[in-house]
């Protein structure tokens, strides 16, 4: 089916300067304060709040970067709430099971979702969108269009994994905040897709590669995306 870009459509672009997150083996998020071995003590290890290792990061860089990783994780946390979302830092080990949940909580907001060949001229026409979200019109309600994937191919299940991760906040944000500017769309999007707990706890010896991707990469890619939007 061809489709006409649209002016208001929200684009995904693969985020750039994250290193492949399918190579690590980290635990799910819902078993993550077991994923932080504590001081042990009298043979019990101390659970650590996420909370803690983040106090922790700040200190040894504090005021070295304007957005700290307590502001950056607060944010995201917030946009989580904001739209109901689920954690989705455990979508590379099980990308079914987030896949599942998004595909709930999307369906119960009246969005629809489509696969990326009942759109080919859009995506021939748009070379860097990964996925795609269109706003409602007379025709149609929001619409996400992501990857399609079998149960058994796990390139596709991560790729639909991480584009609904994206995709499903500007689906939200077309439902609930249809004005919301494009740069505060995408930077939404990318904080919660791309600031998960298990970036934090995979990089909590080595601060300074976090703060500068929350300072530099997430906001390149929000900016790119931005203008990348403008142009279609
Ligand atoms: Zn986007």
């Amino acid at each position: 089916m061809s489709e006409a870009p649209d002016t208001q459509n929200r684009h995904f672009q693969e985020p750039s300067g994250l290193d492949d997150l399918a190579s690590q083996a980290v635990p799910a998020a819902t078993k993550l304060v077991d994923a932080i071995p504590g001081t042990t003590h009298e043979g019990k290890e101390r659970q650590v709040s996420i909370d803690e290792v983040i106090a922790e990061i700040d200190k040894k860089l504090e005021g070295k970067y304007p957005v700290s990783l307590a502001q950056a994780w607060r944010y995201r946390e917030e946009v989580r709430a904001k739209y109901g979302l689920p954690e989705c830092g455990g979508r590379w080990e099980d990308p079914l099971a987030y896949i599942h949940v998004m595909e709930d909580i999307l369906s119960s907001n009246d969005v629809n979702l489509r696969g990326k060949h009942e759109f080919e001229a859009f995506f021939d026409e748009n070379p860097t969108a990964g996925a795609v979200t269109m706003s409602p019109d007379v025709f149609r309600n929001t619409t996400v269009v992501a990857q399609a994937a079998s149960s058994n191919d796990w390139w596709q299940l991560r790729a639909r994994a991480n584009q609904l991760a994206h995709e499903g906040v500007h689906a939200l944000q077309f439902q609930r905040s249809p004005r919301m500017p494009d740069e505060e769309g995408e930077r939404e999007a990318y904080y919660y897709q791309m600031l998960t707990p298990q970036q934090i706890l995979k990089y909590k010896d080595d601060p300074t590669y976090l703060l500068d991707q929350i300072n530099g990469s997430i906001e390149q890619n929000v900016q790119n995306s931005v203008k990348t939007n403008a142009n279609i």
